[in-house]
């Protein structure tokens, strides 16, 4: 199709008798208007990006089917719903952040699949096959704030143990640069304006069933141990930096 148009698009400007400097400056002229189109279309500004490892990366740990479903399929859905919802709408302009600060006025549709889409991208990035350790640094931070690095995820498998239902356990910032854990309900996460504490999410741990049933059936705490094999700690203590930083 692509060919075909524009072969019909060089056969224009050759009847036309234009000359080779003619020519550039209209083929500029249209790659102006495709970056133009681009730029004003929400769909360039939220990406679907590609997994940041293989479907069986993360095995034993979390299997390859249930990421092959989880990733391709209930993300795609939350990304696909969340342009749809906003598209041709004043929020396709508006950035996640500004979003989520203004959730509570938006329809329900940009909550479940705004939120759906954000909170996946936080959780496939702080995941790595065989996880990536945490600098002496952090450590020493979680000593300060929790007691020990056990108590911060025995705290922390408990926000996504007493969670009912479906729904997100968080380690969080907040405006002080202190760390505090959370859960929130369905796709909702610490940055929108309905949370119940707010804050800017360093680590995210989706406990929807969808997450490990396939694995783990109803066995949730079997998961959530597990999943401290995969984390990132270079990328949530990334996100901890980012997040004082811009708190300052
Ligand atoms: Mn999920």
């Amino acid at each position: 199709m692509k060919k075909t148009l524009f072969a019909a698009f060089t056969m224009t400007i050759f009847s036309l008798g234009l000359g080779a400097q003619e020519i550039t400056t209209i083929i500029n002229q249209q790659k102006q208007k495709t970056m133009e189109t681009n730029k004003n279309n929400s769909a360039v500004n939220h990406q679907f990006k590609p997994l940041p490892y293989a479907y069986d990366a993360l095995e034993p740990y979390i299997d390859k089917m249930t990421m092959e479903i989880h990733y391709s399929r209930h993300h795609k859905a939350y990304f696909d719903n969340f342009i749809k919802a906003i598209n041709g709408t004043p929020l396709e302009k508006m950035s996640m952040n500004e979003l989520f600060e203004n959730m509570s006025t938006l329809p329900a549709a940009v909550r479940n699949n705004g939120g759906g889409y954000y909170n996946h991208e936080l959780f496939w990035e702080n995941m790595a096959p065989g996880g990536v350790g945490m600098t002496e640094r952090f450590e020493k931070m979680l000593k300060q704030q929790f007691g020990s690095v056990e108590k911060l995820k025995e705290e922390f498998a408990n926000a996504g143990l007493t969670r009912f239902g479906s729904g997100w356990a968080w380690l969080n910032v907040d405006e002080k640069g202190n760390l505090f854990l959370s859960s929130t309900p369905n796709q909702d996460n610490p940055l929108m304006d309905v949370a119940e504490k707010r804050g800017t999410p360093v680590l995210a741990m989706d406990v929807w069933e969808h997450a490990y049933y396939l694995k783990y059936q109803n066995k949730r705490v079997d998961y959530i141990n597990a999943f401290w094999n995969i984390i990132n700690w270079k990328v949530v203590e990334e996100r901890y930096d980012e997040a004082v930083v811009k708190n300052k």
